[in-house]
């Protein structure tokens, strides 16, 4: 059986690495920000053993800011932690394309894929999808 739950928490490791790729935030903030991301509520025993493991390779530094009495961490990526980040992220953008890519409609004319609306036509009493009206354009006259 697939443990659903280690999916679970490297896709929440995965949003912990874009949070903090756009910019430092102290943990709490991060628990937050995953709430709003992955829609459900972030248990921070997933988020701060990540952080430590972060921390300790050098991906992340970690500075107190303090706000009234309190003193809170903030964690900022570090140049080799963006580097790292920018690999995983690289690494999910293939899968997910290659995920979406059998939904994919593919323009009539040039086979551009359009992952929006294209523009569509009926040709032939057939509706024929394009890219754009210039392929659109371009197709009826070839034909
Ligand atoms: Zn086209």
């Amino acid at each position: 059986m697939i443990a659903e739950c280690q999916l679970a928490t490297d896709l929440v490791r995965c949003a912990v690495l874009m949070l903090l790729y756009e910019k430092p935030l102290h943990g709490y903030a991060i628990i937050e920000g995953l709430g709003e991301r992955l829609e459900r509520t972030i248990s921070p025993a997933t988020v701060y053993p990540f952080l430590t493991q972060m921390l300790a390779v050098g991906y992340l530094t970690a500075t107190q800011d303090n706000v009234g009495k309190r003193a809170r961490t903030v964690y900022s990526m570090t140049a080799e932690g963006r580097k790292f980040s920018e690999g995983i992220f690289r690494r999910l953008s293939q899968i997910v394309s290659t995920a979406i890519e059998p939904s994919l409609v593919h323009c009539s004319h040039c086979g551009s894929k359009l992952y929006e609306a294209g523009h569509v036509e009926e040709i032939k009493g057939r509706q024929t999808v394009f890219c754009c009206i210039h392929c659109a354009k371009a197709h009826k006259q070839a034909e």
